[in-house]
């Protein structure tokens, strides 16, 4: 399938034109124009690149790309990976917050889809958009119950902030959403589940008598990914999914 073709299908299908990010979401690195297979990743790294090349994949889509406002100087690591991706014939697109944000296939709706929840409000203000959701169950659930939903779906162990009571309302902001939490208490929030745990936020949480979860800033966001892969295969291109995981 043409690169072209799949390029602006995801441009389309993410509404990458919506988004004031700091990534530059799109095509990063323009490869080969006849693609075999795509991988899709969390992060644009060496590790990724080489299995992505090992499985014969000659676009890696991810949701940390190599371009985040612009490129200062190509040496060092930047250089090796460019240097990897050309030298392959590999392109690179990615897709930063319209992966977070996206309302079927995003890191948020699928980790409230988790809980059996959806997109139902947007949620988590961050640079003027809103790039979280938040539902609600229709009766209280036991946070335990919900922690243990969460580390078998996404094989991690979470960490927990018990501050709150029985869950009913619930919002999700993937990564490094701890910035949402003041939103997540204005709005009457019972559980915030998020990826990466923020020192400042620990006493804000604790005061404002929330429960949080933290899943890890990569599990989080291998949900996003691996949605999206789905969605692209329906193309009728190979797919496949490359872990390598932070351990964060
Ligand atoms: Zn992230």
């Amino acid at each position: 399938m043409e690169l072209a073709k799949i390029v602006s299908f995801l441009d389309n299908y993410l509404e990458l034109e919506k988004f004031n990010d700091v990534s530059n979401n799109g095509l990063q690195v323009e490869g080969v124009k006849d693609i075999n297979k795509v991988a899709f990743a969390v992060d644009a790294c060496i590790e990724v690149f080489e299995k992505a090349s090992m499985i014969d994949a000659n676009l890696v889509v991810v949701h940390h790309g190599l371009i985040w406002g612009g490129i200062d100087y190509v040496r060092g690591i930047t250089f090796k990976r460019l240097k990897f991706l050309i030298e392959n014939g590999i392109s690179l697109y990615a897709a930063h917050l319209p992966l977070d944000a996206h309302r079927e296939v995003g890191n948020n709706v699928m980790l409230l889809k988790i809980l059996g929840l959806n997109a139902n409000n947007p949620f988590g203000e961050y640079k003027g958009m809103k790039i979280g959701w938040m539902d609600e169950f229709d009766e209280p659930k036991l946070l335990d119950e919900i922690v243990k939903t969460i580390e078998a779906k996404l094989n991690v162990k979470t960490k927990v902030w018990n501050f709150g009571n029985k869950v009913k309302r619930v919002a999700a902001v993937s990564g490094k959403g701890a910035f949402a939490i003041n939103e997540a208490i204005e709005k009457g929030v019972d559980l915030l589940i998020t990826g990466e745990a923020e020192h400042e936020a620990y006493h804000v949480a604790k005061e404002g008598k929330i429960n949080v979860i933290f899943a890890g800033h990569y599990a989080t966001e291998t949900l996003g990914v691996k949605a999206l892969m789905g969605v692209v295969e329906k193309l009728g291109v190979d797919v496949e999914f490359v872990d390598v995981p932070t351990g964060l």
